[in-house]
């Protein structure tokens, strides 16, 4: 089963304002207490042509349409919540738009975890309040995630074979983006979801 990070999925809005986020930071090191940052998301879509799978910042919303065949399909490690979508004042639905309505979405809340080394991210000292390591990004993760997408002579994102618990998406304990199975990607494909690119990730 090979393993991929960063599905690279349009980004076709932004965030709105009604978006209620989970605030509350350890007093000690400021790390948030709860592991999914949005209670609730709006998305302001700035125009709509097809995608079912987007991005907005530090996350992934799927429409109603790819929830259901992810759902279908028993993927595991993922659960949904619902979001607000939002047309933004220039919005335009654009020729390759499935229906005339810009459908429902949901954000892809990822539940799976795994393991991994230390490659992107280095783990700094734990804290003695919430146990929580603080974490700083690499020179191999910032030529990995800030210079370009194909970049060859990067450091593939790596994930320990024991520690993975046969989930389709998985987060590893740094805060880089999750990780997808082959069989993830599959049914992305199999389902004609649009602008989705990939990159391979690399078990240790
Ligand atoms: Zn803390």
């Amino acid at each position: 089963m090979k393993i991929y990070t960063s599905l690279f999925p349009p980004i076709k809005g932004e965030i709105g304002p009604k978006t209620e986020v989970n605030e509350s930071k350890c007093k000690t090191c400021n790390s948030l207490l709860e592991s999914n940052f949005y209670k609730k998301i709006e998305y302001v879509f700035d125009d709509w042509n097809g995608e079912d799978l987007v991005k907005g910042i530090g996350c992934y919303l799927v429409s109603d349409r790819l929830k259901r065949i992810l759902e279908d399909k028993k993927l595991k490690g993922i659960s949904f919540k619902e979001i607000i979508v939002t047309k933004g004042d220039y919005f335009k639905f654009k020729s390759k738009a499935y229906q005339e309505e810009i459908p429902s979405f949901f954000e892809i809340v990822i539940v799976g975890t795994s393991k991994g080394p230390d490659t992107w991210f280095k783990k700094g000292d734990i804290c003695n309040e919430c146990n929580k390591p603080s974490w700083a990004i690499s020179t191999e993760g910032i030529k990995a995630m800030v210079k370009s997408q194909d970049n060859q002579d990067v450091i593939p994102r790596q994930v320990y074979r024991d520690s993975w618990n046969n989930e389709d998406a998985f987060k590893l304990e740094d805060p880089a983006d999750p990780i997808f199975t082959e069989n993830f990607i599959n049914v992305l494909k199999e389902s004609k979801v649009k602008d989705v690119t990939y990159k391979e990730a690399q078990w240790v």
